[in-house]
Formats: structure tokens, sequence, C-alpha cells
């Protein structure tokens, strides 16, 4: 089974909940536990609220897309913000790090520990695309279709 969805929307910071509900909808289509489905909802959260609050800098008329590609053996979720983008990508994916002394800069953590893969690619003034990838794991394997 192959699935794709593609959602686009504003960056409103109301809009978090509409990308989470949307993909664990669609990651409930193929044989993730409910726990595995959670996970990706803190991951896609993470990289919506970035996106929002870093890439847009609190303005709320530019555009968020998530990008859905899911099959037998996972979930690859794509988020792409168009706004200042990373001035250097190694060091805004180090724990603890965050342009905002008020955050935990954990963002990028978590979305590392719950997902298998993860890919951030940006350029300074034009935008963000982080990509991410789960795989159908049965108790902490991978199952036959992953491998
Ligand atoms: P937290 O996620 O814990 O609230 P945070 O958002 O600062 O804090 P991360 O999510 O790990 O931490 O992101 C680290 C830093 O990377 C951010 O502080 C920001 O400087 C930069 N960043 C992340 N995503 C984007 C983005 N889409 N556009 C521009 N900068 C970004
Ligand atoms: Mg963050």
């Amino acid at each position: 089974m192959t699935n794709r969805m593609t959602l686009r929307f504003l960056s409103l910071a109301e809009n978090v909940g509409l990308a989470r509900v949307a993909v664990a909808s669609l990651a409930s289509q193929t044989r993730f536990s409910l726990q595995d489905v959670d996970e990706i909802k803190v991951a896609v959260s993470e990289a919506v609220s970035n996106a929002i609050i870093h890439g847009y800098l609190g303005k709320t008329d530019g555009w968020v897309q998530v990008d859905c590609l899911l099959d037998n053996s996972g979930l690859t979720v794509t988020v792409e913000d168009w706004g200042v983008g990373i001035e250097d990508v190694e060091l805004a994916r180090q724990p603890a790090y965050s342009r905002d002394p008020e955050r935990m800069g954990l963002g990028f953590v978590f979305m590392e520990s719950f997902m298998h893969g993860l890919t951030v690619e940006s350029i300074p003034g034009q935008g963000t695309r982080v990509e991410m990838r789960r795989l159908v794991t049965i108790s902490g394997e991978l199952s036959r279709d992953a491998q």
C-alpha cells in the first residue's frame, strides 16, 4: 500500500494541531502502534512549530507545507517553509541550542530521537526543508518490509 498527502497552511500557531492530526491519521493507515503514532506526532509538531516560530518569526502570512509518503515500510514526512532560513544547520541541530534563550533548544533532538532519519536543508533568506522518516518496527525490531 502506498499513500501520499500534501497539506499547505498559513504560519499560524493553531495549525500545529492541524498538521499533527492529519499526519497521525495518515500514519494510522499502516502498522504503526499507538506509541509510534504519538512519537510521529511529536516530531511533526516540533518541525511545524519551528517553521512557524523561527521560519516566519511570528508573521502569520507565510506558507508551511507538509508532504507525506506512506508505504508498508514506513512514513516519510517533509516540512517546508519559505522563511528566513538557518545560517548554520549543524549548530542549530546541537542539543540545547536555540536562537531564543527562553527556549529549550530540543526540537531537533526530539525529531532525531523519535524518527529513524532526519535531514535538514536550509538556505538563508529562502527557507528550510526538514525531511524525516519513521520505519515500521515490530516491538523495536525492523519489520520484514522495512529491511
Ligand atoms: P524548542 O524546540 O525546544 O522550543 P528551539 O525551537 O529553539 O527550542 P530547535 O527546534 O532544536 O530548538 O531549533 C534550534 C534552532 O534552529 C532554533 O532556535 C532556530 O534558530 C533554528 N531553526 C529551526 N527550525 C528553523 C526554521 N524552520 N527556520 C529558521 N530557523 C530554524
Ligand atoms: Mg523548536
